[in-house]
């Protein structure tokens, strides 16, 4: 049984449910919240001597490589999460390439180690980005959420699909799926983010243990905004965007408290790269 732990490393102005009414160009001009909030984290880490992998936007990184370089010397892991925060599909091939090539670049600059993990924004992985991901060195993708109900998130056609959650999809690369919960022949999304605020823990952590029964691996990733209820309100969104991004943030600290504390969680190069290999980097 193994329970693998992940955090999405974005701002709160970056997420896509507010891109509605915060435009790109404009990031520079909203208060970085980030490094309070990740500090918040390693700290909750540090008191269950808990180790995670920390999917970093190149942009943040650039902002704040120290803040990086900290998560990296308390013994974290350090992934991509792009540059810019764009969904994958929407960029062209050699768009994408260069989006996740220069944040790999930085990433690898400020921590001095290999990057082998990459997760797309809001999972909107494609086939031709695993053929990329892989030529430039990445040994692992953490983007796949086999769920239909969610539009957003992308697909892969051209890999053999099972029934694993960790599978080697190409030679020397593996796909890291999102967990679900199968209930009444629906794939319900039990991994974090919205659903780990939304859901009450008892339940949360019920589905956890069933997952965990019948598959050989469990995953969960969550944000650092979503630990900050005090994140300034963006009133001009969709109502279901507003919801998906602000219920229950006064929640995520205490839930989050008590999963780590009744789950033994790991960084996931662990199980991708075999000890020695790891040591060599
Ligand atoms: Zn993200």
């Amino acid at each position: 049984m193994k329970a693998l732990l992940s955090i999405d490393v974005e701002d709160w102005f970056q997420v896509e449910n507010l891109k509605q009414a915060i435009d790109r160009k404009s990031w520079n001009s909203y208060e970085s919240r980030v490094e309070k909030n990740i500090n918040l984290i390693l700290q909750l880490l540090d008191d269950r001597n808990t180790k995670a992998t920390f999917f970093v936007l190149g942009w943040i990184a650039e902002k704040h490589p120290a803040l990086i370089k900290k998560i990296f010397n308390e013994g974290h892991e350090i992934a991509c999460h792009g540059y810019n925060h764009e969904l994958v599909y929407s960029l062209s091939p050699e768009k994408f390439h260069e989006d996740v090539s220069s944040a790999k670049k930085l990433l690898e600059d400020i921590t001095g180690d290999r990057i082998i993990g990459y997760r797309a924004p809001n999972f909107s992985i494609t086939d031709s980005a695993i053929d990329i991901l892989s030529s430039l060195n990445f040994r692992y993708d953490s983007s796949l959420f086999p769920i239909i109900l969610h539009n957003r998130y992308g697909r892969l056609n051209n890999f053999p699909v099972n029934n694993k959650t960790i599978f080697e999809i190409k030679k020397n690369f593996f796909q890291i799926e999102l967990s679900y919960y199968e209930f009444l022949n629906l794939k319900l999304p039990w991994a974090g983010g919205f659903y780990f605020r939304f859901i009450p823990y008892y339940i949360f952590n019920k589905g956890i243990n069933s997952i965990l029964k019948n598959k050989e691996y469990y995953i969960f990733y969550i944000h650092p905004w979503e630990f900050d209820p005090g994140q300034p309100r963006i009133k001009n969104i969709k109502l279901n965007y507003k919801l998906r991004h602000y219920t229950n943030l006064h929640k995520t600290e205490n839930k989050f408290k008590r999963l780590i504390q009744d789950f033994r969680f790991s960084p996931i190069r662990e199980i991708i790269l075999p000890v020695k290999e790891n040591l060599k980097i």
